[in-house]
């Protein structure tokens, strides 16, 4: 099968109310005009240099989802047109992304990211880190940020259990968030969560977006 056939079959197997995102990250241009030939228009990278040079060669109708850990000072470049940084892991950071958002005249939409794995190297942050500056008068004045929901995400690990767990724990930040927080937000809705080897689960537990890179793309080098 082929990137185009490839993505069809994900997508039929996706109920209707669940968004997947392309993660493109180390693939070519043409890769991705394969998938967006489709008319596939939300596609996921990592690394802020290669987003860039994507986001000028490739069609301005895309929608470019930042998925990785973003380092402050590569905040600008992406700030024009990002549609969605999924992995907001600190308050300084959101601070920065409305910084920027402003000077471009507009509001960034972002995801709050948990640290839900076992693994220690995986960023995110803890309830009780994201209480501390959603409860803050610096949250609220921020205007040109907007926190859309959570992401996170599993364990790498073919143990079902553990991965079914952290997503269950994932659901269950966000709907802590929602009641808190953003009760009246009906923009509060997205739970970010799933991948190639584990979206099935993801979506049993409450995913609204789905990022999915090698089961279309192909294994990456
Ligand atoms: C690479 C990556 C993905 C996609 O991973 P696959 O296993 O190739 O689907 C999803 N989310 C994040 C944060 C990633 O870095």
């Amino acid at each position: 099968m082929n990137i185009a056939e490839r993505l069809k079959e994900i997508q039929t197997k996706l109920p209707d109310n669940i968004k997947l995102i392309a993660i493109s990250k180390t693939k070519t241009k043409e890769d991705i005009l394969e998938a967006y030939n489709t008319g596939h228009i939300d596609f996921g990278e990592n690394r802020v240099a290669e987003l860039q040079d994507k986001y000028n060669s490739l069609s301005k109708n895309i929608h470019w989802h930042f998925i990785g850990h973003l380092q402050s000072k590569k905040v600008k470049t992406i700030a024009p047109f990002v549609s969605l940084i999924h992995a907001v892991d600190s308050f300084k950071l959101l601070e920065i992304i409305n910084k920027e958002a402003k000077k471009n005249n507009r509001t960034i939409d972002c995801l709050l990211q948990f640290h839900i794995a076992r693994e220690t190297s995986k960023y995110g942050l803890s309830l009780p880190q994201a209480n501390d500056f959603l409860n803050s008068e610096e949250f609220i004045n921020l205007k040109n940020v907007r926190i859309v929901g959570v992401m996170g995400m599993a364990t790498f690990t073919n143990d079902e259990k553990i991965v079914r767990a952290e997503f269950k724990s994932l659901k269950k930040i966000f709907t802590t968030l929602k009641e808190n927080y953003f009760e009246d937000k009906s923009y509060f809705r997205e739970i970010s969560m799933g991948m190639s080897n584990d979206f099935l689960i993801a979506i049993e537990e409450g995913s609204t977006m789905v990022r999915i890179g090698s089961k279309i793309f192909g294994r990456r080098n």
